[in-house]
């Protein structure tokens, strides 16, 4: 088999890839571990960056996106039991984000890519990446029974955190940069209306706590929680219980709408990043070569930052043989990386309880009357939160 970009992971990164070089006249074949009912249904990020939202619009996958997408213009911090909002738009010139789930996007992709008469392999196995110095590189996989090797001019590393692209590129030629936190987050799905119109991010004595939605019927809602925690300790009356304490105003006035439960997970948080993120006709996009704690709500509209440039390389060397915008890739990519890593340690450290330090609390609620009274703070959350330039 041969084509022009083998595509490992369809994800948000390797998906929107491949739809950004169809649209280009380029060809790729998507190799995916999952199946595709596993990959639609995966719960994970919801908010996106108002370039996202253009991105997807202008490549035409912005009609369910438009029709049932949330725009927001603020979201709420809330500390000492009182609520602050921070106007997102009013403080961006206009700029919005827009709650649309990951799996919503992922349909959306995949969708597109079927009627465009892309080529996905789900339930993949084996996968394995090979000749990364040549201009030949190869793709080894096992699908329905069969092995079949993939030939292509260049290889897309989107298989995420745990994929196997990274860990080809030989030892020492990658620097890893890592940090771990000592807490996690419970997630919950229920089914009830939001209580706020807006997301609210709770910095309690008890811990984080963030109240976030997925429609005007679905709640997604977490609490900070062990790293390694037991989500089976956790029943849904201990939840709400917690929910109510973690989010209760001093005027009373804050009401948390209870609903059915119908998904429940414990996810730790990491900052990572590998440099460089590319390894001769290798290139890592999204979750390969990145996480970030989801607190600054970055993850997903890192992957399609990435994948928006290596789709502007690729053009160029199979358009016209020149690399110079290849060879800018990881340089390029890894500067809004690191402004999107420092924006999510930052906003995970003004948050979130770290053990019983005092002093680490009351640096918090300074820093956090700082950033709901100063407009130049605010405004510093506003420009990150809903993305800078892509
Ligand atoms: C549990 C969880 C919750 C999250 N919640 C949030 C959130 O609330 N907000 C936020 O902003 N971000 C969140 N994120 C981060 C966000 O979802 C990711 O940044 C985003 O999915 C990155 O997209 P990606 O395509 O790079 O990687 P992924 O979405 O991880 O896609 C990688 C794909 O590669 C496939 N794959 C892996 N190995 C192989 C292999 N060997 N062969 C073939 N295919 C392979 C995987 O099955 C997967 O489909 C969360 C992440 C996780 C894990």
């Amino acid at each position: 088999m041969r084509t022009q970009v083998g595509i490992v992971g369809a994800g948000p990164a390797g998906l929107l890839l491949s739809h950004l070089l169809h649209l280009e006249g380029i060809r790729s074949v998507v190799l995916e571990a999952r199946s595709r009912e596993y990959v639609e249904q995966r719960v994970r990020a919801g908010v996106l960056e108002q370039g996202t939202v253009e991105l997807l619009t202008d490549t035409g996958l912005g009609d369910r996106l438009h029709r049932e997408g949330l725009v927001h213009h603020g979201v709420e911090l809330r500390f000492e039991g009182e609520g602050h909002r921070i106007d997102l738009s009013a403080l961006t010139g206009g700029r919005t984000i827009t709650i649309y789930g990951q799996q919503e996007v992922v349909k959306d992709l995949i969708a597109a890519r079927e009627r465009d008469g892309g080529d996905i392999r789900f339930e993949v196995e084996d996968v394995a990446v090979d000749g990364l110095k040549t201009d030949r590189p190869t793709i080894a996989f096992t699908h329905d029974g069969e092995h079949g090797t993939l030939e292509c001019d260049v290889i897309a590393g989107c298989d995420g955190f745990h994929g196997i692209c990274r860990p080809s590129i030989p030892a020492g030629e990658l620097t890893e940069y890592d940090r771990t936190y000592p807490f996690g987050w419970l997630g919950i799905l229920a089914r009830a209306a939001p209580s706020s119109d807006e997301l609210i991010y709770v910095n309690h004595p008890r811990g984080f706590a963030l109240s976030s939605l997925r429609s005007p019927e679905i709640v997604r809602l977490y609490l900070q929680c062990e790293p390694d925690e037991d989500v089976d300790r956790w029943s849904d009356e201990r939840i709400w219980e917690e929910l109510h304490t973690r989010l209760a105003t001093t005027d009373g006035d804050y009401e948390l709408t209870e609903g059915p439960i119908f998904e429940k997970g414990v996810a730790a948080l990491r900052s990572f990043v590998v440099e460089p993120m590319q390894y001769g006709r290798l290139f890592l996009a999204g979750d390969a070569a990145h996480i970030v704690p989801a607190t600054g709500a970055k993850g997903l509209n890192l992957a399609v930052a990435d994948v928006r440039r290596l789709s502007e390389g690729l053009v160029q060397l199979f358009g016209s043989g020149r690399s110079d915008l290849l060879e800018d890739y990881s340089r390029a990519c890894l500067r809004r990386v690191w402004r999107v890593q420092h924006f999510s340690w930052w906003m995970t450290s003004m948050l979130h309880r770290f053990g019983d330090d005092r002093y680490q609390h009351k640096l918090q609620i300074s820093e956090l009357e700082y950033v709901t009274s100063s407009t130049a703070a605010a405004t510093t959350l506003a420009e990150n939160y809903v993305g800078l330039p892509l």
